[in-house]
């Protein structure tokens, strides 16, 4: 996995040069010879991502880890503008990844069971 920020040029021989890259390092770093061993390569940047789940900029994990999307000022738990709607996964508290996404739902539900008592 490499990397990069959004709305970048994607093309072919953008990802071969970072391929390139990539490869001469780690041949560098475990002193093997690894590119004449692959049989099949496939990659998935910027392109792909706005083709394939329409994201901002081509991007991967959602909002960026600026500070004011971070903590408690990502977006909430519970939608300010619709009733009864709430959100979870990496786009809300606590972030990204996969453990973050589970502790969102966890989060969300008992959120829910708490304002269910409340109405
Ligand atoms: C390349 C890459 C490597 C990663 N590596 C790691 C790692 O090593 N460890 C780690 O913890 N995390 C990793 N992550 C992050 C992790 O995958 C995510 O944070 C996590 O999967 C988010 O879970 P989620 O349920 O919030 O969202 P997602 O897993 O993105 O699920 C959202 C689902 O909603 C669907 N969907 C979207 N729009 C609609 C719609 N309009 N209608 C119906 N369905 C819709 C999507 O198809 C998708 O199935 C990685 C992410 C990437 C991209």
């Amino acid at each position: 996995m490499i990397p990069i920020a959004t709305n970048l040029e994607d093309n072919e021989d953008i990802r071969n040069e970072y391929f390139d890259i990539i490869i001469e390092r780690l041949e560098k770093l475990t002193g093997e010879k690894l590119r004449e061993h692959i049989l099949f390569k496939k990659s998935f940047c910027i392109n792909d991502f706005e083709k394939e789940y329409n994201s901002y900029g081509g991007n991967a994990y959602g909002l960026a880890n600026t500070l004011m999307q971070t903590a408690f000022l990502r977006p909430n738990l519970k939608s300010k503008k619709v009733k009864n709607l709430y959100f979870s996964g990496q786009l809300t508290v606590p972030g990204p990844g996969v453990p973050p996404a589970i502790v969102s739902g966890k989060l969300v539900a008992e959120l829910i069971i708490k304002n269910e008592k409340n109405i």
